[in-house]
């Protein structure tokens, strides 16, 4: 992202995708050069009252990368390690992914550097709501509607949405998506991620001849994620071997007994010290023998150095930027089969968009509507990047950039520069 304030490891890494791809595209130079920014930056300060009377100055940023197709689209994060060129990265990924399965919406994304997991409910509600009124004239259902990522849940959009709508003098229900359903949210949304991550991994199956039933699966990120993923795959017959989170990582060969491991996660908050599993070191959680791996926590975690220890033949990005380029190139050799980010884990941002959808329709689907178009659309964008990875000879993840950028760069032009 060219200048120094947006540099960073993910930003970086954005850029060489999105350079990968516009090449194989030829694109026009001077979209490029538009696409390789954001349209918009926000960094805002956020003063929070802290429990023992004083007050804490955390760093908020809202990155707005591109509205051509639509309204920014994006989770708000909410981790120590944020910062504008990490948002600005997840930004494009954004950009991308609403425009590779096809939805009328742009990318953003936003975050706090802050550990949630040391603020008490009073922080971090003073905290959401402070944020949420300094980014106020930049969010709204017609303008980025911002989602959970992150560190964030269903909790923290629900006070977002009222922040707004105290500001508004009216309910605005469509200004987030991932509310609590009895303030507006949509049914599937919560599971909506890990489900998509998991039909995903069907399609994925059934072009390798690959029986599921016969599968087993490595999930790195217990978290909203990485369980509901674990836990369909498990409902599917997959033997759910391995599974982490920031308490370590834990291993059972006969596969982890999920209903079980599911309420010891949601008991303990953790997966560390499951009496149904043996720990294993974090590091080589990735490197276990399993047929699909699932990373659903933070970018960068496959990369040149581990890449060749990978033994598993799918590989299901529950994250957003979990692979390298350098780890592309190993894992390409390897002929390991890789579902990218913005394909697999779109299941979150398409049921998103029907959220969005009945907020400003105020006309609410049901469960097995949500399910059913979340999957034609999956399934869709799935095979349209097999055919453009068979017919340019590229691999699955360029091919999916190049129609998620091929699409923004065509709007772009028919919409011309505004100067
Ligand atoms: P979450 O906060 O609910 O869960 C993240 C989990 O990862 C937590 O259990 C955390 O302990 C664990 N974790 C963090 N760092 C780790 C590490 N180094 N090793 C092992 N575990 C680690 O977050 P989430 O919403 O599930 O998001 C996970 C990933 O999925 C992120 O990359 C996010 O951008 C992406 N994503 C989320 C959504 C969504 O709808 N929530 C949609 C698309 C993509």
């Amino acid at each position: 992202m060219a200048t120094i304030e947006w540099r960073s490891p993910a930003s970086e890494m954005a850029v060489r995708q999105f350079d990968i791809a516009a090449e194989r595209l030829n694109l026009d130079k001077n979209v490029a050069g538009r696409l390789r920014r954001p349209d918009r930056a926000l960094i805002v300060s956020v003063p929070t009252r802290m429990d023992d009377g004083s007050v804490h100055v955390f760093t908020g940023y809202r990155v707005q990368h591109n509205d051509v197709l639509g309204p920014f689209k994006g989770g708000i994060r909410y981790h120590p390690d944020v910062n504008l060129g990490e948002v600005g990265a997840l930004a494009m990924w954004m950009t991308w992914k609403c425009s590779l399965v096809g939805l009328p919406l742009g990318g953003g994304k936003g975050g706090i550097a802050c550990d949630p997991k040391k603020l008490s409910r009073n922080e971090l509600q003073g905290m959401t709501r402070r944020y949420t009124a300094e980014i106020l004239n930049f969010i709204g259902p017609e303008v980025d509607i911002p989602a959970p990522d992150m560190g964030t849940n269903e909790q923290v959009m629900a006070w977002v949405m009222d922040t707004y709508s105290q500001h508004k003098g009216y309910a605005v229900p469509g200004v987030v998506t991932g509310k609590p359903v009895d303030i507006g949210g949509s049914l599937g949304r919560r599971e909506a991620t890990g489900r998509g991550v998991v039909y995903m991994i069907m399609e994925a199956a059934k072009h390798l001849e690959l029986d599921l039933a016969k599968c087993s699966a490595v999930v790195q990120g217990f978290g909203n994620v990485g369980l509901v993923t674990a836990r369909e795959l498990a409902a599917l017959g997959v033997k759910v071997v391995g599974a982490s989170d920031t308490s370590g990582a834990v291993w059972n060969a006969k596969g982890l007994p999920m209903a079980e491991f599911v309420l010891y996660k949601d008991k303990n908050k953790r997966v560390q010290g499951f009496p149904g599993a043996e720990s294993v070191p974090g590091a080589e959680l990735l490197e276990l023998k399993c047929d699909i791996l699932i990373p659903a926590a933070g970018e960068m975690q496959i990369t040149g150095e581990n890449a060749a220890g990978l033994k598993c033949k799918i590989l299901a990005e529950g994250a957003n930027g979990p692979t390298t380029p350098e780890a592309d190139q190993i894992l390409k050799e390897k002929g390991i089969f890789i579902i990218p980010d913005i394909l697999a884990n779109a299941g979150g941002v398409i049921v998103s968009y029907f959220e969005w959808v009945q907020d400003l329709q105020n006309f609410f689907w049901t469960e097995d509507e949500i399910r059913n178009r979340l999957r034609e659309i999956l399934n869709r964008a799935f095979h349209e990047v097999i055919g453009v990875s068979r017919r340019e000879k590229v691999d699955m993840r360029v091919a999916a950039l190049m129609i998620g950028v091929k699409r923004v760069a065509r709007a772009m032009l028919w919409r011309g520069l505004y100067a």
